[in-house]
C-alpha cells in the first residue's frame, strides 16, 4: 500500500479523506476520538508544508443537504485540537470549496461540508469525483472507517489524482492484518453483539485462523437454540439457527455461554438473576453473560498471545447488564499486561471498553466498525484497493 511517507507534500494541496462521522448531540460532539485519531496525518502534512482540504461525511443524509448532519462542529473542534484556524466551505464542490481551497497558503486548512449531500458521493459518480479531485494535487485517505465503501470519495477520485494511506488507515491495516496473516499463537477472538447475520462471516473467517472463538452477546442464543437448549424470551434469529448448528458442527473451536444473566425486562433498575445453565426459563431474558462463563472467558484470555475482541458481551448499555462485558474488558486488559497483542473492533465495543476505563490497557482501538469487520471476514476493501489502483504521483 502507497502511504504518505513516499509523497512530495511541499507546497501541495492535498485533499485529505478523513473519518469525522462523530456522535453529536444537540449540534455538540459528544465523542472526539476520530478527530483526534485524523491528527497525525494532518500534522505530517502542514509540517511538509501542504495546504489541506478535509473532506468527510456524517451520518445519512441520502444525497440531500440536511443541516442536522453538517460538518461546522467537526471544524470548530478540529480548530481546537489543532490550534489554529480551520476554514469551512458550505458546500464540497462548487464555487464556494473552489475559491476557499485556491486561497489556502501552505499550513492552511478547509474543511468541506459533508459529502453525502451530493448524491454522487454513495454512487461513486465520476463526475462528482473529478470536481472534488479538481480542488487538489494530491489525495490522501485515511478515513478507515469509511473505506468498506465504494463511494466517489474512497473510489473513484482515486482516478483523477495521486493518492496514497495516510497514518490511520496504514495502522489499521497493518495491526488487522496481524490478526489474519500469522498470529501470535494462541489467538482467542471474543465475539459478541447483537445479530448472527451481522457477525456471521467473520465468525467463519475467524474460526479459520483463531485457536478459540468465543461467541457471546445476543448472537449466542441462535447457536444455543440450534443445539436445543431453551432460551427463554431472549433475541434470537430462527432463520440463522440452521447456519448457526451447520457451523458448531464444522468448527470445534467456539466456546458457548455456560450460563446467564437473565431479567424479565430490559430496563434500568429490572432485577437480575443468575441461572445455574445454559438454558434459560420460559419468562426470561438472556441479558449478558453469567459468572461461570465470565471465568471460562477470563481462563482463555489469560493464556492468550494474539486476541481480538468485537462486540459485547451483554445489554452493556444497562449498568445492570453490563457485568460480563466489563470483565471481559477487564480480562483482556491483563492478558494485554502479560504480553498479548489485543484488538478491539466495533463501535459498541469501544465504547464499553472505553466506558469501563480500559481503553488504554488494549494494544489497538480500531476505529472503523463496518471496515474492521469486513476486512477480519477476508474481504478486499474497495477504498483500499482503489489506492493501488490510483494514478501515480
Ligand atoms: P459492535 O458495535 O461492537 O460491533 P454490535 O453493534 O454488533 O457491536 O452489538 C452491540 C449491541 O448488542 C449492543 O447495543 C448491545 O446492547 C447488544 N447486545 C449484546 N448482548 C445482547 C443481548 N443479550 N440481548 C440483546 N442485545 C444484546
Ligand atoms: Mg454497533
Amino acid at each position: 500500500m502507497r502511504t504518505i511517507r513516499n509523497l512530495p507534500l511541499q507546497g501541495k494541496k492535498v485533499l485529505v479523506r478523513v473519518d469525522y462521522n462523530v456522535p453529536l448531540k444537540d449540534g455538540d460532539i459528544t465523542d472526539d476520538t476520530r478527530i483526534r485519531e485524523s491528527l497525525p496525518t494532518l500534522e505530517h502534512c502542514l509540517k511538509a508544508g501542504a495546504s489541506l482540504i478535509l473532506c468527510a461525511h456524517l451520518g445519512r443524509p441520502k444525497g440531500a443537504v440536511n443541516p442536522k448532519y453538517s460538518l461546522r462542529p467537526a471544524a470548530a473542534r478540529l480548530s481546537e485540537l489543532l490550534k489554529k484556524p480551520v476554514a469551512f466551505a458550505n458546500d464540497c464542490v462548487g464555487p464556494e470549496a473552489k475559491s476557499k481551497a485556491a486561497a489556502l497558503k501552505p499550513g492552511e486548512i478547509l474543511l468541506l461540508e459533508n459529502l453525502r449531500f451530493h448524491p454522487g458521493e454513495e454512487k461513486n459518480d465520476e463526475s462528482f469525483a473529478k470536481e472534488l479531485a479538481s480542488l487538489a494535487q494530491i489525495f490522501i485517505q485515511d478515513a478507515f472507517g469509511a473505506v468498506h465503501r465504494a463511494h466517489a470519495s474512497t473510489s473513484a477520485v482515486t482516478q483523477f489524482l495521486p493518492a496514497a494511506a495516510g497514518f490511520l488507515l496504514e495502522k489499521e491495516i497493518s495491526t488487522l492484518s496481524r490478526l489474519l496473516k500469522g498470529p501470535a499463537r494462541p489467538f482467542v477472538a471474543v465475539l459478541g453483539g447483537a445479530k448472527v447475520s451481522d457477525k456471521i462471516k467473520v465468525i467463519e473467517n475467524l474460526s479459520k485462523t483463531a485457536d478459540s472463538v468465543v461467541i457471546g452477546g445476543a448472537m449466542a442464543y441462535t447457536f444455543l437454540k440450534s443445539q436445543g437448549i431453551s432460551i427463554g424470551k431472549s433475541l434470537v434469529e430462527d432463520d440463522k439457527t440452521d447456519l448457526a448448528k451447520e457451523i458448531l458442527s464444522s468448527k470445534k473451536n467456539l466456546m458457548l455461554p455456560v450460563d446467564h444473566r437473565v431479567a424479565q425486562k430490559i430496563e434500568k433498575g429490572a432485577q437480575v438473576q443468575e441461572t445455574k445453565g445454559p438454558s434459560i426459563e420460559p419468562d426470561w431474558i438472556g441479558v449478558d453473560v453469567g459468572p461461570k462463563t465470565s471465568e471460562k472467558i477470563s481462563a482463555v484470555l489469560s493464556g492468550a498471545k494474539t486476541i481480538l475482541w468485537n462486540g459485547p458481551l451483554g445489554i452493556f448499555e444497562i449498568p445492570g447488564f453490563a457485568k460480563g462485558t466489563t470483565d471481559c474488558a477487564a480480562s483482556v486488559a491483563d492478558a494485554t499486561a502479560k504480553g498479548a497483542f489485543s484488538v478491539v473492533g466495533g463501535g459498541d465495543s469501544v465504547a464499553a471498553v472505553t466506558q469501563g476505563g480500559f481503553a488504554k490497557s488494549i494494544s489497538h482501538i480500531s476505529t472503523g466498525g463496518g471496515a474492521s469487520l469486513e476486512f477480519l471476514e477476508g474481504k478486499v476493501l474497495p477504498g483500499v484497493a482503489a489506492l493501488e489502483g490510483a494514478v501515480h504521483v
